[in-house]
């Protein structure tokens, strides 16, 4: 059961070294490949802004009506299509991509094509086409020049910065580099969001020494916060970020019921398969010719 496909298979910690380091270098080589003929595509996921759906929520419609899907924001996702696996999840090869070092020429090819999609919806859509979310690994922030290559794409596009939020993880937080990236990047007008919250094992600390502006709640406490101890830790969560003034986002909502407990904590914005999917561009473009936002996106 695999929402995306075919995946490669893990390497097999269990096989003589030599097989390992083959399978990955066979990866690598793929993957080279891939890069130079461009065999990667960006699918799109909704992020919503929770008040929005209240409607879509109230006990009086029905529970199995999809909600009304209305993104304030999108988050850019990698899809890899080889040639002989199909589509290769990103949890498969973005790792090899980082340890390779090849990560850095296909961050700046992602970051390149959804600048470019960015400012396609917002000619078609004005302030109400939804900002830009882009994942982002440590190994491409610890490039001396990575904020001046943001800078130099966001120049070629024409994308306002604010309408760029550059996702990353606590693992980023740890290298002094990466820290000085993203403080060139705000310094732009970039806004940084820190991905996977909570699961790290000093999200507190990373806080005071990194600045972000938007935190995203891990999928992990999503998935427990209609339990009374999850309902807790998602509670402390956002107290906590609206103490710090950041944005928040609550990841992987897949059911109506945690929809409602996290809109209901004060969640402002949520994503996951209960509204949405990650999809291609034109069928993002299909919701939004349907709706405007609800709430202004900021
Ligand atoms: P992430 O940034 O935390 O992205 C969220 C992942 O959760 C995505 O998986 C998304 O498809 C999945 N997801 C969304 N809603 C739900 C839900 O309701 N339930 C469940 N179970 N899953 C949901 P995906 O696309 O396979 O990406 C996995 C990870 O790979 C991402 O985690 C991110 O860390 C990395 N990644 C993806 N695209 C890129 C990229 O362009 N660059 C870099 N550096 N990393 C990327
Ligand atoms: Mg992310
Ligand atoms: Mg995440
Ligand atoms: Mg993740």
């Amino acid at each position: 059961a695999d929402r995306d496909g075919p995946r490669i298979r893990h390497v097999d910690y269990a096989a003589p070294l030599d097989v390992q380091v083959q399978a990955r270098a066979t990866l690598e080589r793929d993957l080279r490949t891939g890069i130079d003929e461009e065999r990667f595509s960006v699918v799109y996921q909704p992020i919503v802004a929770l008040a929005g759906v209240a409607a879509a929520l109230d006990p009086g419609t029905d529970p199995g009506a999809a909600p009304a899907v209305v993104p304030v924001m999108v988050e850019a996702l990698v899809r890899w299509e080889h040639p002989d696996l199909g589509t290769v999840s990103p949890g498969d090869f973005i790792p090899v991509a980082e340890a390779s070092g090849l990560i850095v020429p296909l961050g700046r090819w992602i970051l390149a094509q959804t600048c470019r999609q960015a400012v396609r919806w917002h000619q078609l859509y004005g302030d109400a086409a939804p900002r830009m979310s882009v994942n982002v690994s440590a190994r491409q922030l610890q490039e001396a020049d990575f904020a001046a290559e943001v800078a130099r794409l966001l120049a070629a596009s024409g994308l306002a910065p604010h309408r760029l939020t550059v996702e990353i993880t606590e693992t980023a937080t740890l290298h002094p580099s990466c820290v000085q990236s993203v403080h060139a990047l705000r310094a732009l007008g970039v806004r940084i969001s820190l991905d996977d919250f909570g699961t790290g094992h000093s999200s507190l600390s990373t806080l005071q020494t990194c600045p972000v502006d938007e935190i995203k709640l891990d999928r992990a406490f999503t998935g427990t916060c209609t339990a009374p101890d999850g309902r807790t830790v998602a509670a402390a969560v956002i107290q906590m970020a609206r103490a710090l003034r950041l944005d928040a986002v609550a990841e992987g909502i897949e059911t109506p019921a945690q929809a409602q407990r996290l809109r209901e904590l004060g969640y402002p914005h949520g994503q996951g398969y209960h509204f949405a999917k990650p999809q291609p561009a034109e069928a993002i473009d299909a919701l939004l010719a349907a709706g405007t936002p609800t709430v202004a996106a900021h």
